[in-house]
């Protein structure tokens, strides 16, 4: 198998000629130092940087006349004179009078003449061309060369025009050692590379399975959380049958022209069974394979083109055409139901975010150039990032670097990745953000409301840090991290985070009597869930198990957008968000009321230290008589 499409001729590949002309780098300063080259040579061959010394014509008579001269050798007008005594001159003559005519002017006797070896050298073919048309052809040169870097810049404008059909497909070559990426690189995600193991065997030996008659499949689509590995999985199926592999997303092919998204399936298309066995990946599909005809007020007809064109090629395919079609996005649930139907993108793939024992396996591989220190423990940041996608334990692994090299250190210790979890997970601590006492103090008390309702209720994750130090848009923060790794949440564990959202409301109206503005992040997060139990999962007795939105949040029925549900649906949707909210405020206050000790011990510790981590802030807790919940997270190292 050889990878040698890019050497086939096609008419329409214009690209050919853009391409080289990249390659030429394109500096003026480039045509400058040519040009500053060019003309010292110019002036080393001419001469005029020679050290020898001139003499006049007159003298060089005189010296004739007095029988110094040895020889003259004529060069064209060049005279190089050699005197009697080695002496070395260098002079010139009239360029149409013969030298002896010119001596003789001068008034040299013919006898004198005769006693000097007067040699004539023709100048030599290439030297005479060079000196007579350098000049000439250097400004010619000069002048190109500019013209042809006008010409390039317009080109970046303007001419882009040119080449829209050209498909923008980056290939990754599989012999590209350096770039390669296989499945090792992708930890977790068991499931998911067991599915994609057939497709590697696949494009390994084709042959194998169309012997017996098995129908390949097409096409397939990767849908998991942004970050969740799945550009990274498709490269590595690449990676691992060793094919080249095309990648372009979903928004590129719709840029500018109308028209210009169909063609460059075509291209991508063709390019790809040009180089069969091959990988063709379609990143973030869902641009342009959004459910046709659904567009409220006109469809988008570019898009629409663009993913009947793919469906047309998907179709296409012959049943030896190897090329598999690989897609990815993180909204499948509004894709065109075309795309996913048998005989097109019908294998699907989902990627979940990592358990504990995934992100410790991810934070392993994106240690593995990392100099660590012997504290290292990679199984308790594992425990203390339930969420993280393998973007944000990459993010959170060069953040902890990066911690590290701006203090000096050689290594990464066990401290920068806990304070990266932090960065990654709220944004960079903002410690300049000074605050008043009052606002301090509001700041203080609002936290220690959050934390001891989520301490009491018995379905809130335990608080592991409480600070009020300012990160990210946060004026200060309460950390919560659950007992166990989860991936259902019920409808108590809901009712007790809204009243933990609202137990900064709450103290900010218990203590001072006053609300201010920084609880607004914390009423849209109650809201939004109050809303969500509501219309989504069914957890209102009066509305019962009826989803009235998708999982995007969209109605259900119905492709008008102004009237999502009817009036009297949407009366008992607000009056049932009303209701939880409620509730949790009640419970919120009836918890701070009840603690109160507990919660201005907490507040007056954070105006003191600022920052409360979950030993010292426990031991506040038991000292008010409130149990801890049962299991130690921290503690718990195995797996
Ligand atoms: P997606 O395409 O799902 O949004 P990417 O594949 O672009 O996510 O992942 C971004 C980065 O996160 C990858 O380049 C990789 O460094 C890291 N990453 C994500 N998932 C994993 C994983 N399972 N194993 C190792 N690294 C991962
Ligand atoms: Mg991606
Ligand atoms: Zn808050």
């Amino acid at each position: 198998m050889d990878f040698n499409f890019l050497n086939q001729k096609d008419p329409q590949d214009k690209g050919k000629k853009k391409k080289k002309n990249t390659k030429w780098g394109g500096s003026l300063a480039g045509a400058v130092f040519f040009f500053m080259l060019m003309t010292a040579l110019y002036l080393v061959v001419t001469g005029s940087g020679k050290a020898t010394p001139q003499v006049s014509i007159s003298d060089l008579a005189n010296s004739v006349i007095a029988g110094n001269v040895k020889t003259i050798v004529v060069e064209g007008d060049q005279l190089t004179i050699t005197y009697q005594n080695g002496d070395v001159k260098d002079s010139k003559k009239e360029v149409d009078a013969p030298l002896s005519q010119t001596l003789f002017d001068y008034g040299v006797p013919a006898t004198a003449l005769a006693k000097t070896d007067i040699q004539i050298k023709d100048e030599t073919g290439f030297m005479y061309w060079f000196l007579n048309f350098s000049p000439i052809i250097l400004s010619l040169l000069f002048i190109l060369i500019f013209f042809w870097y006008l010409s390039r810049q317009v080109k970046g404008a303007g001419m882009q025009a040119f080449s829209f059909g050209q498909s923008k497909a980056r290939v990754t070559d599989p012999n590209d050692k350096n770039n390669r990426v296989t499945f090792k690189d992708v930890a977790g995600c068991k499931e998911a590379k067991e599915e994609l193991k057939e497709i590697v065997d696949f494009l390994k030996s084709p042959k194998k399975f169309l012997d017996i008659g098995a129908r390949i499949p097409k096409g397939v689509i990767l849908t998991g959380a942004p970050g969740t590995g799945k550009t990274l999985l498709a490269r590595a199926v690449a990676g691992e049958a060793g094919v080249p592999f095309f990648h372009l997303s979903g928004s590129e092919f719709v840029e500018m022209f109308v028209g210009v998204g169909a063609s460059r399936v075509r291209d991508l298309f063709k390019m790809a069974k040009r180089a069969a066995p091959a990988i063709i990946f379609v990143d973030e599909i869902d641009a342009i394979g959004r459910t046709r005809g659904g567009g409220f007020g006109g469809g988008n007809d570019e898009r629409e083109q663009t993913l009947n064109q793919i469906l047309v090629e998907m179709d296409g395919f012959e049943p030896n055409d190897k090329v598999i079609v690989m897609a990815a996005t993180n909204r499948p649930d509004v894709l065109d139901p075309a795309l996913v139907r048998p005989g097109r993108f019908d294998r699907k793939v989902i990627l979940d975010l990592p358990d504990r024992a995934d992100r410790e396996e991810i934070l392993k591989i994106h240690a593995l150039k990392k100099p660590l220190a012997e504290d290292i423990n990679l199984t308790l940041i594992a425990e203390r990032t339930p969420g993280f996608s393998g973007a944000d334990l990459y993010s959170l692994m060069n953040e902890g670097a990066i911690l590290a090299a701006r203090e000096n250190r050689k290594k990464v210790f066990q401290f920068d990745l806990i304070r990266a979890i932090e960065k990654v997970m709220l944004g960079p601590e903002r410690k300049s953000h000074l605050l008043s006492k009052k606002e301090k103090e509001i700041t203080a008390y609002h936290e220690a409301g959050h934390a001891i309702v989520a301490s009491v209720l018995p379905h809130a994750d335990p608080v592991h840090k409480v600070s009020i130090i300012a990160r990210g848009n946060a004026g200060g923060y309460t950390l919560k991290l659950p007992l166990e790794e989860r991936r259902l949440q019920s409808k108590k564990e809901f009712i007790d985070d809204i009243a933990m959202s609202l137990g900064g409301y709450v103290a900010e109206q218990m203590i001072f009597g006053d609300v201010t503005t920084g609880p607004s992040s914390d009423l849209q997060v109650s809201t939004s869930l109050a809303r969500a139990m509501v219309t989504r999962w069914g957890m209102s007795p009066l509305i019962g198990p009826i989803a009235l939105v998708d999982s995007g949040g969209k109605p259900q029925y119905g492709e008008v957008a102004e009237r999502e549900f009817s009036e009297t649906v949407s009366t008992k949707v607000d009056a049932e968000v009303s209701r939880i909210i409620n509730d949790g405020l009640q419970t919120a206050e009836k918890v701070l009321t009840e603690y109160k000790k507990a919660f201005t011990a907490i507040a007056h510790k954070l105006i003191e230290v600022e920052t409360l981590e979950q030993e010292e802030y426990e031991k506040i807790l038991t000292a008010h008589g409130i149990l801890l919940k049962k299991k130690e997270v921290i503690t718990t190292t195995e797996v």
